[in-house]
Parts: structure tokens; C-alpha cells; sequence
């Protein structure tokens, strides 16, 4: 079978088995570098903000994905976040067990769209959604410009 010819099986294309490496790295973008920038030199977690429609973005986006206009605009967080949704982790990214359960959570912030997943600084059985939160960031001049600077959300 060749390509020009139609199924809804990709096997059935004349093909063999294999692997290809994939190695990538993301970068933060425009608008991640001064998130990034902001959070480690003034301890400030931003969003933006367009200027079309009001929509409020975090992580900060530069083009409005409701009006598709582009985002000039940077705001500074509430100092309050809400759990929007909570679960117990128990396994690390490696794949190990970690030596205790962690709670996670989707931190939303009054007036924006999006938020932060990240870890709750609570035990376990205090993870719920609609638990009031604030950012425990790590010490002016220790924070390195990413996402761990944020040690995590406590109520
Ligand atoms: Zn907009």
C-alpha cells in the first residue's frame, strides 16, 4: 500500500519497525522569561492581561487566545489562589516512591484564566478543592528563575 492510497490503518502502509531519539528542550519563550525573571528578582508571580477583551492570563500568554489579538499588558497576581482541583502523589517523576505522599494541586487565581499546578504545602487529608492558598516562595537570592522557586501553595 502506498500513501496515495487510503486506510485507517497506519500499519498497513509499507513500513518497518523501529525507534527514533528524540531529544528536546522547551524553551520559556518571551513571555516565560520575564515570568521567570519576575518571580526570581522580585518575587513576583505576573500574568497578562489583554487589552481587546480583559482576559486575564496565567501563565502569561502574549497573543489572546479568546480574541487572538496580541498581550502587551503584565499584572501582578493576586496574592491569594484557590485549589481548583487536589490529588495525592505518591510516586516521584523517576518513577520512584516517594518516602511520604505529597498533595498536589491546580492553583486558580480570582480574574485569570489558566493557573499553576503544583505542590500543596499541606498534608494530605487538608488537600481540597476550594482551599485559599498563597504563594511560599524561596528566599530573595536563592531563587535560580524557574518554576521551583515556588516551594508551593500553602493555605
Ligand atoms: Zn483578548
Amino acid at each position: 500500500m502506498t500513501f496515495t492510497e487510503r486506510t485507517t490503518d497506519a500499519r498497513s502502509f509499507r513500513h518497518w519497525p523501529g525507534n527514533v531519539e528524540a531529544d528536546y528542550i522547551y524553551t520559556s519563550g518571551i513571555a516565560g522569561e520575564r515570568f521567570f525573571r519576575e518571580l526570581r528578582d522580585h518575587g513576583r508571580l505576573m500574568g497578562t492581561r489583554c487589552s481587546e477583551c480583559g482576559t486575564q492570563w496565567v501563565p502569561p500568554k502574549l497573543f489572546c487566545e479568546e480574541c487572538f489579538k496580541e498581550v502587551h499588558d503584565w499584572v501582578e497576581l493576586p496574592r491569594e489562589g484557590t485549589v481548583g482541583a487536589a490529588c495525592i502523589v505518591g510516586v516521584a517523576l523517576d518513577g520512584s516512591r516517594l518516602s511520604a505522599p505529597e498533595a498536589w494541586g491546580l492553583v486558580r487565581f480570582a480574574g485569570f484564566r489558566g493557573g499553576f499546578v503544583h505542590r500543596l504545602l499541606v498534608t494530605p487529608d487538608r488537600a481540597r478543592a476550594g482551599l485559599r492558598v498563597r504563594a511560599v516562595l524561596k528566599p530573595e537570592g536563592t531563587r535560580t528563575g524557574a518554576i521551583t522557586d515556588i516551594r508551593g501553595f500553602s493555605p
